[in-house]
């Protein structure tokens, strides 16, 4: 692994790997655990292919009694876990550790039931995003977060990480389209938070464990809200001579009361990029492109695209193209949605960062953005959600020069540094994982980071479960007891101290 330190691996467990897969296996029998390297390197890694490691045992159960039983050996002989779903994730957050079971959950793919009187699917976490919306269409529904990865990546992935996508500008995140969850602790204890109903009966849980990175449990099923597709949707495909007034455009529609069923932008390198992969039609002569959805009712589209047009052209735009037809709508989006891929065939590799801003902060984080660029000698194009300001930087390097990976890394921190001092937040939708973790401090205080850990202690206390991954460093939990000795005394005296 290059310039990444992860928990030091148990030596102990290392030496025990044997004896471990035969538990597992007497668990999960069949082809459920794969201890052979060759078979195991598929799983080596997720979409941040940076940084790689095989794990000490993959294990695929395929009934949440199997899950429960692994977590209830892995805590009673101290062995780590690392969930996995699809493996799509941008921040590492699957990566497996030396030392580690990688519990993967590919294998509970089935949808359980679909309620089109309640609008709510139970799907297993397996499930991919698209899948729930494939298996609901023929009534005319869909599940909205829409992430760019949704043919491969799991809906347990998605809660893991409360993933977003174009479509959660105006629909909601993850979170807000997730009703229920059933959970298997570490200990192998199976809970179930939320629901079919609306609203949370008690603590809101189901919100702590959305965007949890598989710190806190694995999830098991989840239960999301489906909704009916609108009846009409039309975009706009608008270019702007400098990305200052593209994001003038985007600040003025949100001010004047319109949230369209998705806002995105490129710049100039994503442009290219995607216009000699797809042939959407993108005009190159431009600096920003906006592409701007709306849906609902036709009359109220109409007049929408009326309002934004005009908005677009108050800002200065060069080009603005309203699509005619199902097909030009899906061929403006063809482009945005191929922009990862695109700007993988002008670069041998690419680190994509995720940061959000406040959306005014856009100019002085893209300019900042070039300065850094010519600071590093590396190329970034910008793709990203510019209703929500979550940037995606993608920032071109070649793996085999040496220290291009490193300098990337460097100037993808320096990126989300830039955000976090512009008022934004250090992720927006792919997590903290392994990308993000030594960053933490730079939003959050020890105090803030300890209650955090705190939270972490409540649900896992011996850090069995994805360790490495999102805090900085690890605390004993019973360390972060020590502030609150009181006269001399001790709380939890039974507890081992260091
Ligand atoms: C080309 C591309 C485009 C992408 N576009 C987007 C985008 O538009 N929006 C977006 O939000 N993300 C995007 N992503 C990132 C990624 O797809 C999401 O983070 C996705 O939610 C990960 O799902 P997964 O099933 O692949 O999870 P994995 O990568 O397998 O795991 C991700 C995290 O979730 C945990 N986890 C997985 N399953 C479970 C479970 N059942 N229980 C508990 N923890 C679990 C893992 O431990 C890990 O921490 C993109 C990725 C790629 C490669």
């Amino acid at each position: 692994m290059t310039g990444l330190t992860m928990p030091k691996s148990d030596e102990a467990t290392l030496g025990r790997r044997a004896e471990i897969v035969t538990a597992l296996r007497a668990i999960v029998p069949g082809e459920g655990v794969v201890d052979v390297t060759n078979e195991m390197r598929a799983f080596e890694s997720d979409a941040l292919t940076a940084y790689r490691q095989l794990p000490l045992v993959v294990v695929l159960p395929q009934t949440v009694a199997q899950v429960s039983r692994v977590l209830k050996y892995c805590h009673e002989n101290n062995v780590k876990v690392v969930p996995r779903g699809s493996g799509t994730s941008l921040s590492g957050g699957a990566l497996p550790l030396e030392d580690a079971v990688l519990l993967v959950m590919s294998r509970f793919n089935r949808i359980l039931e679909i309620d089109f009187p309640n609008r709510v699917a139970v799907v297993q976490p397996g499930v991919t995003n698209l899948g729930i919306t494939k298996a609901v269409e023929h009534e005319g529904f869909y599940y909205a977060p829409d992430p760019s990865s949704q043919i491969a990546c799991s809906i347990g992935g998605n809660v893991a990480e409360n993933s977003g996508g174009v479509h959660c500008l105006k629909y909601g995140l993850t979170a807000n389209n997730v009703l229920g969850i059933e959970m298997v602790l570490i200990n192998g204890d199976i809970i179930r938070l939320g629901g079919k109903h609306l609203d949370s009966d008690g603590y809101d849980l189901l919100g702590l464990m959305t965007g949890s990175e598989g710190l806190l449990g694995v999830v098991t099923e989840v239960t999301v809200r489906i909704l009916q597709k609108p009846t009409t949707a039309r975009a706009l495909m608008v270019g702007f001579p400098t990305s200052e007034e593209a994001g003038q455009c985007v600040a003025d529609v949100i001010a004047a009361g319109i949230i369209p069923g998705g806002m995105e932008m490129m710049d100039r390198p994503a442009i290219h990029a995607a216009e000699d992969f797809v042939h959407a039609g993108y005009p190159l002569d431009v600096e920003a492109l906006l592409i701007v959805e709306l849906d609902g009712p036709v009359v109220e589209v109409d007049h929408l695209i009326a309002m934004v047009e005009a908005i677009a052209r108050k800002n200065g735009a060069t080009t603005c193209v309203v699509s005619q037809s199902e097909e030009e709508r899906m061929i403006f989006w063809a482009g945005r949605k191929a922009a990862f891929p695109a700007v993988g065939r002008i670069s041998p590799d690419y680190l994509c960062m995720d940061g959000t801003i406040p959306r005014k902060e856009l100019p002085k984080v893209l300019a900042g953005m070039r300065e850094l660029s010519e600071k590093y000698g590396l190329r970034v194009a910008n793709v990203f959600h510019a209703g929500d300001g979550n940037l995606h930087p993608l920032i071109l390097y070649d793996a085999n020069i040496p220290e291009q990976l490193h300098k990337a890394e460097s100037f993808g921190a320096d990126i989300l540094r830039l955000c976090v001092k512009v008022g934004g937040v250090l992720t927006g939708e792919h997590g903290v994982g392994v990308e993000k973790r030594d960053l933490m401090p730079e939003m959050f205080n020890d105090t803030d980071l300890n209650q955090q850990i705190r939270v972490k202690c409540a649900f896992d206390d011996k850090h069995l479960l994805n360790p490495g991954k999102v805090f900085p460093q690890l605390h004993r939990c019973a360390e972060l007891g020590r502030m609150h000795v009181h006269q001399g005394k001790m709380p939890f005296p039974d507890i081992p101290r260091f």
